[in-house]
Protein backbone atom coordinates (compact mmCIF):
# COMPACT_ATOMS: atom_id res chain seq x y z
CA UNK A 1 0.00 0.00 0.00
CA UNK A 2 1.70 3.65 -0.80
CA UNK A 3 1.00 6.05 1.79
CA UNK A 4 0.74 9.46 0.29
CA UNK A 5 2.00 12.85 2.71
CA UNK A 6 1.66 15.96 2.37
CA UNK A 7 4.29 17.95 4.11
CA UNK A 8 2.74 21.94 4.04
CA UNK A 9 3.07 24.73 6.27
CA UNK A 10 1.15 27.80 6.65
CA UNK A 11 4.28 29.99 6.56
CA UNK A 12 7.29 30.06 3.52
CA UNK A 13 10.64 28.94 4.37
CA UNK A 14 10.07 27.09 7.82
CA UNK A 15 11.68 23.84 6.21
CA UNK A 16 9.14 22.29 4.00
CA UNK A 17 11.59 21.27 1.18
CA UNK A 18 14.51 20.24 3.43
CA UNK A 19 12.21 17.37 5.42
CA UNK A 20 10.83 15.82 1.91
CA UNK A 21 14.54 15.46 0.59
CA UNK A 22 15.77 14.05 3.71
CA UNK A 23 12.59 11.93 4.42
CA UNK A 24 12.75 10.36 1.02
CA UNK A 25 16.47 9.34 1.81
CA UNK A 26 16.19 8.73 5.50
CA UNK A 27 12.73 6.11 4.09
CA UNK A 28 14.89 4.55 1.52
CA UNK A 29 17.97 4.32 4.08
CA UNK A 30 16.17 2.09 5.93
CA UNK A 31 15.13 0.11 2.65
CA UNK A 32 11.55 1.66 2.08
CA UNK A 33 10.66 2.25 -1.63
CA UNK A 34 9.59 5.99 -2.21
CA UNK A 35 8.84 8.75 -4.27
CA UNK A 36 9.80 12.73 -3.49
CA UNK A 37 7.37 14.65 -5.50
CA UNK A 38 7.68 18.56 -6.35
CA UNK A 39 4.04 19.77 -5.97
CA UNK A 40 5.18 23.04 -5.49
CA UNK A 41 4.35 24.40 -8.93
CA UNK A 42 5.05 28.27 -8.67
CA UNK A 43 8.49 27.79 -7.18
CA UNK A 44 9.62 24.24 -7.20
CA UNK A 45 13.09 23.83 -5.87
CA UNK A 46 13.34 20.19 -4.58
CA UNK A 47 15.17 19.22 -7.61
CA UNK A 48 17.32 21.84 -6.01
CA UNK A 49 17.98 20.27 -3.29
CA UNK A 50 18.71 17.42 -4.43
CA UNK A 51 21.18 18.13 -7.28
CA UNK A 52 18.39 16.71 -9.75
CA UNK A 53 18.42 19.80 -12.88
CA UNK A 54 17.76 19.44 -16.43
CA UNK A 55 15.51 16.81 -16.93
CA UNK A 56 13.20 16.21 -19.89
CA UNK A 57 10.00 15.78 -18.63
CA UNK A 58 8.62 16.87 -15.28
CA UNK A 59 5.05 17.73 -13.13
CA UNK A 60 4.12 20.30 -15.09
CA UNK A 61 4.27 18.77 -18.48
CA UNK A 62 2.24 15.97 -16.61
CA UNK A 63 -0.40 18.58 -15.59
CA UNK A 64 -0.54 20.04 -19.03
CA UNK A 65 -1.36 16.32 -20.13
CA UNK A 66 1.21 16.16 -22.37
CA UNK A 67 2.94 13.51 -20.37
CA UNK A 68 2.02 10.36 -18.45
CA UNK A 69 3.45 10.69 -14.94
CA UNK A 70 5.19 7.43 -14.66
CA UNK A 71 7.32 8.61 -17.58
CA UNK A 72 8.36 11.84 -15.44
CA UNK A 73 9.59 9.58 -12.28
CA UNK A 74 13.47 9.87 -11.78
CA UNK A 75 15.31 7.57 -9.99
CA UNK A 76 17.75 9.45 -7.44
CA UNK A 77 21.40 8.54 -6.87
CA UNK A 78 20.73 7.97 -2.99
CA UNK A 79 17.84 5.42 -3.60
CA UNK A 80 14.33 6.58 -3.94
CA UNK A 81 12.92 8.36 -6.46
CA UNK A 82 12.24 12.06 -7.95
CA UNK A 83 9.02 13.75 -9.64
CA UNK A 84 10.57 17.08 -10.47
CA UNK A 85 8.26 20.29 -11.30
CA UNK A 86 10.05 22.55 -13.56
CA UNK A 87 11.62 25.76 -12.99
CA UNK A 88 10.67 27.91 -16.73
CA UNK A 89 8.42 30.13 -15.44
CA UNK A 90 7.27 29.88 -19.33
CA UNK A 91 5.97 26.05 -18.23
CA UNK A 92 3.25 27.78 -16.14
CA UNK A 93 1.19 28.44 -18.93
CA UNK A 94 -1.68 25.65 -19.17
CA UNK A 95 -0.73 23.87 -15.92
CA UNK A 96 -3.99 22.53 -14.31
CA UNK A 97 -3.28 22.19 -10.24
CA UNK A 98 -6.64 19.77 -10.47
CA UNK A 99 -5.41 17.11 -11.53
CA UNK A 100 -3.00 15.91 -9.20
CA UNK A 101 -4.93 14.17 -6.85
CA UNK A 102 -5.97 11.65 -10.10
CA UNK A 103 -2.19 11.95 -10.72
CA UNK A 104 -1.09 10.78 -6.89
CA UNK A 105 -4.50 7.81 -7.90
CA UNK A 106 -2.08 7.01 -10.88
CA UNK A 107 0.86 6.51 -8.86
CA UNK A 108 -0.71 4.17 -6.16
CA UNK A 109 1.14 1.06 -5.85
CA UNK A 110 4.35 2.34 -7.89
CA UNK A 111 6.42 3.04 -4.45
CA UNK A 112 5.65 2.68 -0.59
CA UNK A 113 5.35 6.09 0.21
CA UNK A 114 4.69 9.31 -1.77
CA UNK A 115 6.41 12.30 -0.05
CA UNK A 116 5.32 15.46 -1.19
CA UNK A 117 6.12 19.16 -0.97
CA UNK A 118 4.13 22.41 -1.61
CA UNK A 119 3.47 25.78 -1.94
CA UNK A 120 3.07 27.35 1.68
CA UNK A 121 0.00 29.10 2.46
CA UNK A 122 -3.53 28.71 1.67
CA UNK A 123 -3.69 29.52 -1.91
CA UNK A 124 -5.35 27.29 -4.82
CA UNK A 125 -1.78 25.48 -5.14
CA UNK A 126 -1.78 24.49 -1.50
CA UNK A 127 -5.33 23.48 -1.40
CA UNK A 128 -5.30 21.22 -4.63
CA UNK A 129 -2.12 19.85 -3.00
CA UNK A 130 -3.81 19.10 0.06
CA UNK A 131 -6.59 17.04 -1.71
CA UNK A 132 -4.06 15.05 -3.41
CA UNK A 133 -2.98 13.28 -0.32
CA UNK A 134 -3.93 11.10 2.62
CA UNK A 135 -1.55 11.92 5.46
CA UNK A 136 -0.18 15.33 6.44
CA UNK A 137 2.73 16.63 8.25
CA UNK A 138 2.61 20.22 9.37
CA UNK A 139 6.33 22.04 10.08
CA UNK A 140 6.83 24.84 11.28
CA UNK A 141 9.67 27.05 13.60
CA UNK A 142 9.15 27.49 17.06
CA UNK A 143 7.90 30.99 16.78
CA UNK A 144 4.19 32.55 17.11
CA UNK A 145 3.76 33.78 13.37
CA UNK A 146 5.03 30.09 11.89
CA UNK A 147 2.56 28.47 14.19
CA UNK A 148 -0.45 30.96 13.59
CA UNK A 149 -0.05 30.07 10.01
CA UNK A 150 0.46 26.60 10.49
CA UNK A 151 -2.94 26.58 12.76
CA UNK A 152 -4.84 27.19 9.78
CA UNK A 153 -3.49 24.72 7.52
CA UNK A 154 -4.28 22.22 10.55
CA UNK A 155 -8.11 23.28 10.13
CA UNK A 156 -7.84 23.07 5.96
CA UNK A 157 -6.34 19.53 6.75
CA UNK A 158 -9.07 18.47 8.94
CA UNK A 159 -12.07 19.79 6.87
CA UNK A 160 -10.43 17.99 3.97
CA UNK A 161 -10.51 14.90 6.42
CA UNK A 162 -6.74 14.46 6.21
CA UNK A 163 -5.55 12.38 8.43
CA UNK A 164 -2.69 14.52 10.31
CA UNK A 165 0.20 12.75 11.62
CA UNK A 166 1.82 15.74 13.46
CA UNK A 167 3.72 19.06 13.73
CA UNK A 168 7.27 18.36 12.92
CA UNK A 169 9.34 21.77 15.12
CA UNK A 170 12.17 22.94 12.70
CA UNK A 171 15.09 24.67 13.88
CA UNK A 172 14.69 24.75 17.66
CA UNK A 173 17.24 26.20 19.46
CA UNK A 174 17.89 29.18 17.07
CA UNK A 175 16.25 31.89 19.21
CA UNK A 176 16.44 32.24 23.42
CA UNK A 177 13.12 33.30 23.27
CA UNK A 178 11.37 30.58 21.07
CA UNK A 179 7.89 28.92 21.96
CA UNK A 180 8.07 25.59 23.94
CA UNK A 181 7.15 21.97 22.43
CA UNK A 182 4.05 22.06 24.84
CA UNK A 183 3.10 25.76 24.12
CA UNK A 184 3.24 24.56 20.41
CA UNK A 185 1.25 21.53 21.12
CA UNK A 186 -1.73 23.44 22.94
CA UNK A 187 -1.93 25.89 20.72
CA UNK A 188 -1.89 23.43 17.68
CA UNK A 189 -3.94 20.35 19.56
CA UNK A 190 -1.83 17.71 17.70
CA UNK A 191 1.16 15.51 18.96
CA UNK A 192 5.09 17.08 18.05
CA UNK A 193 6.26 14.11 15.98
CA UNK A 194 10.09 15.49 15.89
CA UNK A 195 12.18 18.38 16.93
CA UNK A 196 14.40 19.36 14.32
CA UNK A 197 17.08 21.55 15.44
CA UNK A 198 18.94 24.72 14.27
CA UNK A 199 21.68 22.45 12.34
CA UNK A 200 24.07 24.98 10.08
CA UNK A 201 24.92 21.28 8.52
CA UNK A 202 21.49 21.87 6.91
CA UNK A 203 22.58 25.08 4.81
CA UNK A 204 25.80 23.16 4.02
CA UNK A 205 23.98 20.20 2.50
CA UNK A 206 21.71 22.06 0.58
CA UNK A 207 24.67 24.48 -0.90
CA UNK A 208 26.35 20.32 -2.07
CA UNK A 209 22.76 19.68 -3.81
CA UNK A 210 22.66 16.90 -1.11
CA UNK A 211 20.16 15.81 2.04
CA UNK A 212 21.99 16.23 5.61
CA UNK A 213 21.41 13.04 6.22
CA UNK A 214 24.13 12.34 3.70
CA UNK A 215 25.60 15.31 4.09
CA UNK A 216 26.26 14.84 7.32
CA UNK A 217 24.86 11.56 8.88
CA UNK A 218 25.53 12.08 12.06
CA UNK A 219 24.42 15.39 12.68
CA UNK A 220 22.34 16.68 14.79
CA UNK A 221 19.44 17.50 12.18
CA UNK A 222 20.26 14.27 10.80
CA UNK A 223 19.39 11.84 13.61
CA UNK A 224 15.78 13.38 14.17
CA UNK A 225 15.21 13.50 10.87
CA UNK A 226 15.93 9.11 10.91
CA UNK A 227 14.06 9.36 13.99
CA UNK A 228 11.44 10.53 12.25
CA UNK A 229 11.61 8.56 9.24
CA UNK A 230 12.09 4.74 11.76
CA UNK A 231 8.64 6.50 13.44
CA UNK A 232 6.78 6.85 10.01
CA UNK A 233 7.26 3.16 9.24
CA UNK A 234 7.14 1.13 12.66
CA UNK A 235 11.02 0.44 12.09
CA UNK A 236 12.89 0.85 15.67
CA UNK A 237 15.04 3.49 15.51
CA UNK A 238 19.03 3.03 15.34
CA UNK A 239 21.66 5.26 16.14
CA UNK A 240 23.27 3.43 13.03
CA UNK A 241 21.90 2.19 9.89
CA UNK A 242 22.81 -1.82 9.64
CA UNK A 243 23.38 -1.68 6.09
CA UNK A 244 22.71 -5.58 6.41
CA UNK A 245 19.26 -5.08 7.08
CA UNK A 246 18.85 -2.21 4.62
CA UNK A 247 19.98 -4.69 2.01
CA UNK A 248 17.73 -7.58 2.88
CA UNK A 249 14.82 -5.04 2.98
CA UNK A 250 15.39 -4.11 -0.80
CA UNK A 251 15.61 -7.76 -1.35
CA UNK A 252 12.06 -8.10 0.09
CA UNK A 253 10.66 -5.19 -1.72
CA UNK A 254 11.87 -6.54 -5.24
CA UNK A 255 10.82 -10.00 -4.68
CA UNK A 256 7.21 -9.40 -3.15
P1 LIG B 1 10.47 25.88 2.64
O1 LIG B 1 10.51 24.74 1.66
O2 LIG B 1 9.46 25.68 3.72
O3 LIG B 1 10.33 27.19 1.97
P2 LIG B 1 13.28 25.27 2.98
O4 LIG B 1 13.30 23.80 3.23
O5 LIG B 1 13.66 25.73 1.63
O6 LIG B 1 11.88 25.91 3.41
O7 LIG B 1 14.22 25.92 4.10
C1 LIG B 1 14.55 27.29 4.09
C2 LIG B 1 15.97 27.46 4.58
O8 LIG B 1 16.01 27.20 5.97
C3 LIG B 1 16.95 26.48 3.93
O9 LIG B 1 17.59 27.09 2.86
C4 LIG B 1 17.93 26.14 5.02
O10 LIG B 1 19.11 26.88 4.86
C5 LIG B 1 17.25 26.60 6.31
N1 LIG B 1 16.96 25.48 7.22
C6 LIG B 1 15.94 24.61 7.16
N2 LIG B 1 15.97 23.75 8.19
C7 LIG B 1 17.06 24.07 8.92
C8 LIG B 1 17.67 23.55 10.14
N3 LIG B 1 17.13 22.52 10.80
N4 LIG B 1 18.82 24.16 10.58
C9 LIG B 1 19.35 25.20 9.91
N5 LIG B 1 18.84 25.73 8.80
C10 LIG B 1 17.72 25.18 8.30
MG1 LIG C 1 10.24 24.89 -0.45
Amino acid sequence: MTRVILVTSGKGGVGKTTLVSNLASALAGIGQDVIAMDANLTTPNLSLHLGVQLVPRTLHDVLRGEVNIKNSIYPHPLGFKIIPGSMNVNDLTGVDPSRLSQITTDLLGQSDFIIADCAAGLGREALTAMQSAEEVILITNPDLPSVVDGLKMINLAERSNKKILGVVLNRVGRKSHELKRYEVESMLDYPVIAEIPEDPNVSKAIAYKLPVVDYNPFSPASIEIKRLACWLTGIEFRYRTNRFRVLMQKLRNLFS
